[in-house]
C-alpha cells in the first residue's frame, strides 16, 4: 500500500525535495504500514515557499475576481471527478473509513472552492456621501497568508483556507499536519491543473517548528490555524507580535442538550454522529451529552443498542462505519481518558477498550452518570468517548453547558422551538444546532468563541478574515487651510 507523492513539498508550481530536512513517514493507521516517506522543510524550503508566494500574489490580486473564481471553479470540478482517488488517499492517511471520506472530505473541499469562486466577483466596497466630498472603500487582499492544518480533515481544512484566500487575491503557504501530509499535495496539483498560476498555493511539510517559522516571518500578513488550544495560544501570541490577522479554529468540549420532549431517536442519532463519526476526531463533537433525567434511561437504552451495532474494521471496506484513530499516540491518549473515567466513577455503558490487536482502533465508548468535575467531562479527548450527564432544569443545564473554557459548538434537541431559540441564545458557542448536529455547510460561518478560537471560516464572514478595508477620501472642493 503506497501513496508516495512525487516529492515532499510543492512550491512555485513545482515539486520540491530537500533531503537535508529530517525524514518522516506517513502511516496507514489501520495497519501501521508506511505509505509515504517525506522530509520536513528546511529553512531554505520555507524561504523559497514564502518568496514564491510573495512574488505571485501581486499579479493574482490584479486579476478580475471573476477570473480568479473561474480557476477555483475548475479545481472544484476536478476534485469531484477524482473524488474516489482523493478519498482513498485520505483514508490511507487518516484511517477514516471510505464510507466517510467519499462524502465528507474532498467533497466539502470542493464545495468551499465552488462557493468562494462565486463569491469573489460579488465583493464590493461602499460609497460614503460626505456632503460636498465623498469617500469610498476598497476590499484589498492581505498578501501572503499561511494556513496550518490539523490531521482530522486534511483536505477539507486545506480547501477551507485556500478557497477564500485565493478567491480574494491572496497567496497561501499551507503546512498540513505532519500526521497527514498527503492530500494537500494532491490539492496543489489539482489547483495547478485548474490554471492557478505558480506560487499561489504552496505546500510545505513539517511539524510545529516549521509552522512556527512561517508564523513569525515578516512576509506573512495572515495566519489561519486549525489545531488544539495550546497550539492556538502559541500561534496567536507569535502572530500578535507581528500584528498579523488571524483565524484560530481550535478545540472544544461541546454540549449537546437533550430535553425531555425531544425526538429521542433523532437525539440518539445526533449524539452518535457527534461522538463517533471520524472515530470521534472532530473539533465540534458534542462530547458532553446532557440528557434530561426523565428520558435518561430510554436514551441510554437506545444509545447502547445502536452503538453496539457500529461496524468497525478495514477502512477501505465499504461496509466499515468506523476506523482507527490517527496514530498510536492518539489511541494511547484516548485509552488513558477511558481509564480516568472509570477511576473517577463514571458508569461504563459500552465500549471502554481497544478494538482488535492491530491498528489504532478504540471501541465506541459511552459513559453515563458523568459529573461536571470529572476529567472526561472537562478535557477534549478527541476520540470515540461520549460522556452522558443528566439534568433537571433549563437554567441549570445552560449554566453547566457554559461552564468551560471552550466555546466551539453546541446542540439542542427539543420539540419546543421557543425553548430551543431561548437556549441557543444563552449558549456560549460559535455554532449551535437545533435538532441537528455537526452539519457545517460552507454557506454557514464556522468558528469558536472563548478559548475555541477567533475569526470565522466559510460563509460571508470569511471575507473579513482574508481581506482588509482601505478607505479613500475624495476631496471635491477647495482645501480649506487656516494658515
Ligand atoms: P495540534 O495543535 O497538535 O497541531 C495543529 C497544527 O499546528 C499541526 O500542523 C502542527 O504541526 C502545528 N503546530 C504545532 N505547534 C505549532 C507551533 N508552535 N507553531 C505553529 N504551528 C504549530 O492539533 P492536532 O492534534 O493536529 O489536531 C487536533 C486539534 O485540532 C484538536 O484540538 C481539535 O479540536 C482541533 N481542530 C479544530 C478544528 C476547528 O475548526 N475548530 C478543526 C479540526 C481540528
Amino acid at each position: 500500500m503506497r501513496a508516495q507523492p512525487k516529492a515532499s513539498h510543492f512550491i512555485g508550481g513545482e515539486w520540491v525535495e530537500d533531503r537535508e530536512g529530517a525524514a518522516f513517514e506517513s502511516l496507514y493507521p489501520a495497519t501501521g504500514e508506511v505509505i509515504a516517506h517525506l522530509h520536513e522543510a528546511t529553512p531554505t524550503v520555507i524561504d523559497r515557499a514564502l518568496e514564491a508566494a510573495r512574488e505571485a500574489q501581486e499579479d493574482w490580486a490584479a486579476r478580475p475576481p471573476i477570473e480568479r473564481g473561474r480557476v477555483l471553479h475548475r479545481a472544484a470540478e476536478i476534485i469531484r471527478a477524482r473524488n474516489r482517488e482523493l478519498s482513498e488517499l485520505e483514508t490511507l492517511d487518516t484511517g477514516k473509513p471510505l464510507q466517510e471520506t467519499l462524502v465528507a472530505d474532498a467533497a466539502s473541499g470542493a464545495d468551499a472552492l465552488e462557493y468562494f469562486a462565486g463569491f469573489a466577483p460579488t465583493v464590493t466596497g461602499q460609497t460614503i456621501p460626505l456632503g460636498r466630498d465623498m469617500a469610498y472603500t476598497l476590499r484589498e487582499p492581505l498578501g501572503v497568508c499561511v494556513g496550518i492544518g490539523a490531521w482530522n480533515y486534511p483536505i477539507q481544512i486545506a480547501c477551507w483556507k485556500a478557497a477564500p484566500a485565493l478567491a480574494f487575491g491572496n497567496a497561501l503557504v499551507f503546512k498540513p499536519s505532519e500526521m497527514t501530509p498527503l492530500s494537500a499535495l494532491a490539492l496543489a496539483e489539482i489547483l495547478t491543473e485548474a490554471g492557478l498560476p505558480a506560487g499561489l498555493f504552496n505546500v510545505i511539510q513539517g511539524g510545529g517548528a516549521c509552522g512556527a517559522a512561517l508564523v513569525s516571518d515578516p512576509r506573512v500578513a495572515k495566519v489561519s490555524l486549525t489545531g488544539s488550544v495550546p497550539t492556538g495560544r502559541r500561534v496567536y501570541a507569535t502572530a500578535g507580535e507581528g500584528i498579523k490577522t488571524v483565524t484560530m479554529e481550535l478545540g472544544g468540549k461541546s454540549p449537546l442538550i437533550v430535553f425531555e420532549d425531544a425526538d429521542l431517536d433523532h437525539a440518539v442519532g445526533a449524539a452518535m454522529l457527534g461522538n463517533f463519526y471520524s472515530s470521534g476526531q472532530i473539533c465540534t463533537n458534542g462530547t458532553r451529552v446532557f440528557v434530561h433525567r426523565a428520558v435518561k434511561a430510554a436514551f441510554l437504552e437506545k444509545l447502547a443498542a445502536r452503538t453496539g451495532k457500529i461496524v468497525l474494521g478495514d477502512p477501505l471496506d465499504a461496509a466499515t462505519q468506523m476506523g482507527p484513530l490517527v496514530s498510536d499516540a492518539q489511541m494511547a491518549k484516548v485509552l488513558g481518558y477511558i481509564a480516568q473515567g472509570r477511576k473517577e466513577g463514571a458508569r461504563l455503558v459500552c465500549g471502554g477498550a481497544r478494538w482488535g490487536d492491530t491498528g489504532c482502533f478504540v471501541a465506541p465508548t459511552v459513559f453515563a452518570d458523568v459529573s461536571d468535575d470529572m476529567v472526561i467531562a472537562r478535557e477534549e479527548i478527541f476520540g470515540p468517548v461520549m460522556a452522558v450527564l443528566d439534568f433537571e432544569s433549563e437554567d441549570e443545564v445552560v449554566t453547566r453547558a457554559n461552564a468551560t473554557e471552550f466555546g466551539l459548538a453546541a446542540g439542542v434537541f427539543t420539540r419546543d422551538l421557543t425553548r430551543a431559540h431561548r437556549v441557543v441564545a444563552a449558549l456560549e458557542a460559535g455554532t449551535c444546532w437545533i435538532n441537528a448536529y455537526n452539519l457545517t455547510p460552507v454557506e454557514m460561518p464556522f468558528g469558536g468563541v472563548k478559548a475555541s478560537g477567533v475569526g470565522r471560516e466559510n460563509g460571508h464572514a470569511a471575507l473579513e478574515y482574508y481581506t482588509r478595508v482601505k478607505s479613500v477620501y475624495l476631496g471635491l472642493g477647495d482645501v480649506d487651510a487656516p494658515y
